[in-house]
């Protein structure tokens, strides 16, 4: 393997990584620039899981506000993810990486169900393990999914790819112009500060099972490959 900073990572790719510049549904010139993105980084001989998100087509909170029972809307939520996880695996294998998906909602015509072990032995055998299905319980996040997974898979780290914003910010980088960027973190910071980089559970799941997270801008090629490589770009949240 090449000398790089973190061997094993979960990556969590927000459903609008995928959505491209109108924000929702599946955008496959898109996928196929993540695709080759992660090869870089895969090609490194790095572990490689990826959560997938499912805001570009579908949020259970959203549905909720509009009168759906919450739990109910969730899962619509965590099915969007698995269509998300299914489009990158396709653009993936097309280039020659080799992958699984695992749901932690059982469909099995389509993807294995998450087995935790199983995920580790593919992850060493060199496939991509792709995490679709969030928890499998209505009220998480994939972000909550990312920190739980990579704690149970002991992953190095969670990257958190973001579109257009470099990291984590004051406040929203676009709305307010003074708004400053922060280079390290700590995941209390986060909560403290009631920062939007992802949700309190998520925050604290990882603080609590020591994961670091790099919040970093997608949107800028090689950007996965420099932070498994260490440079330090984006925020860095730990301890
Ligand atoms: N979701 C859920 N449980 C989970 C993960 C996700 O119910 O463990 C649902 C929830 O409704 C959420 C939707 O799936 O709004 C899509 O996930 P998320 O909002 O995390 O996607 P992202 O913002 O990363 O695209």
């Amino acid at each position: 393997m090449t000398d790089v900073k973190y061997k094993r990572i979960i990556l969590k790719l927000s459903g609008e990584a995928l959505a491209g510049n109108q924000g929702i549904g599946i955008n496959p010139p898109e996928i196929k620039k993540v695709a080759a993105e992660i090869k870089e980084v895969y090609k490194l001989g790095v572990e490689i899981a990826i959560v997938v998100g499912g805001g570009n087509m579908w949020r259970g909170e959203s549905g909720a506000q509009m009168g759906m029972e919450r739990s109910q809307a969730d899962y619509i939520g965590m099915l969007a993810t698995v269509m998300n996880a299914l489009a990158l695996q396709d653009n993936l294998e097309s280039i020659g990486v080799p992958t699984r998906v695992q749901t932690s909602i059982e469909m099995r015509q389509i993807a294995e169900p998450y087995i935790r072990r199983k995920a580790i032995r593919h992850l060493e055998k060199g496939r991509i393990v792709i995490f679709a299905a969030g928890t499998g319980s209505p009220y998480f996040s994939t972000d909550t999914t990312a920190a739980l997974r990579a704690s149970e898979i002991n992953a190095d780290v969670i990257l958190m790819a973001k579109n257009g914003v470099d990291g984590i910010y004051s406040a929203d980088p676009q709305k307010d112009e003074h708004a400053v960027k922060f280079d390290k973190l700590t995941h209390l910071d986060i909560i403290n500060k009631g920062l939007n980089v992802m949700d309190t559970t998520a925050s604290s799941l990882s603080m609590d099972n020591d994961i670091p997270l790099v919040v970093f801008n997608m949107n800028k090629s090689g950007n996965i490959k420099r932070v498994v490589e260490g440079e330090a770009i984006g925020t860095t949240v730990k301890g």
